[in-house]
């Protein structure tokens, strides 16, 4: 699968506009959405047909972790290899497409996602205990047949966050605008092998809301600075988080 983002190419049309790729599809129902008031996220079911599982769902996302079940989570080793710096402000979150070649792998399962694209939630989208972080990070992967495996990371307020430093320096304004820069981000060893984190089947948490999505939030928070965060809620918004969703007859895993 391409994810050269050409408009022709929307075929599966959940994934695409998740991605971003899909402006023609995604423009109506999709610029209509919004974390308040008469377009928000109660009320995302009502707003196209296309959204009601943000109504009707049953294995939504995010939830609050907790109660979770202790096992032997398999590994997540991430294979990234770094991807050109280039983001757009899409009006709900500040989004970064990434270039083919960067994976996790998960050996004990045999099974390889592709890391397509990334973005930020504040506060966070998950919470533990009921308590919520400053700032969510979701890296978004995809396997072979389509699934979405997407991975959470929460961060507090506190040291300034180096791996996000030049994500921030260039980061988009406006609405709709997008900036490229002459590095890379996302690379090897940014991320260390772990078999400490939470998973769950959820869903998108932004509408469609489509289900089937394996979540994987880590466990080992990380920072950023409160200059990072006001940054970030500057051009996008302040608060940028779907409410946690009933956990219904899920289990948690750590
Ligand atoms: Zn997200």
């Amino acid at each position: 699968m391409q994810y050269t983002p050409k408009y022709g190419i929307c075929r599966l049309a959940v994934t695409l506009v998740l991605l971003g790729f899909c402006p023609a599809i995604a423009a109506d129902a999709e610029s209509k959405w919004s974390y308040s008031g008469k377009t928000g996220p109660e009320h995302w079911g009502e707003l196209s047909a296309e959204f009601e599982m943000c109504t009707d769902g049953k294995n939504q996302s995010p939830i609050d972790l907790t109660a979770a079940v202790d096992t032997e989570q398999p590994e997540l080793v991430f294979r990234y290899q770094g991807t050109p710096l280039r983001e757009i402000n899409n009006g709900h979150t500040i989004m970064l497409p990434v270039e083919t070649g960067s994976y996790l792998e998960i050996p004990d399962w045999g099974k390889r996602y592709q890391l397509v694209q990334a973005h930020f939630h504040s506060p966070s989208e998950h919470t533990i205990d009921g308590e919520h972080f400053a700032m969510e990070i979701h890296l978004v992967h995809q396997g072979e047949d389509g699934g979405l495996a997407v991975v959470g990371i929460l961060m507090n307020e506190g040291e300034e966050n180096t791996m996000l430093h030049d994500v921030w320096a260039f980061m988009p304004d406006q609405v709709g605008a997008e900036t490229q820069a002459p590095v890379r981000v996302f690379n090897a060893g940014v991320l260390r092998p772990t078999r400490n984190y939470f998973s769950y089947n959820g869903s998108l948490t932004t509408p469609p809301c489509s289900e089937g999505i394996r979540w994987m939030v880590l466990q080992e928070h990380t920072t950023a600075s409160a200059e990072q965060i006001a940054r970030f809620q500057q051009r996008v918004g302040t608060i940028t988080n779907r409410p946690v969703q009933p956990v219904n007859a899920r289990n948690i895993l750590y």
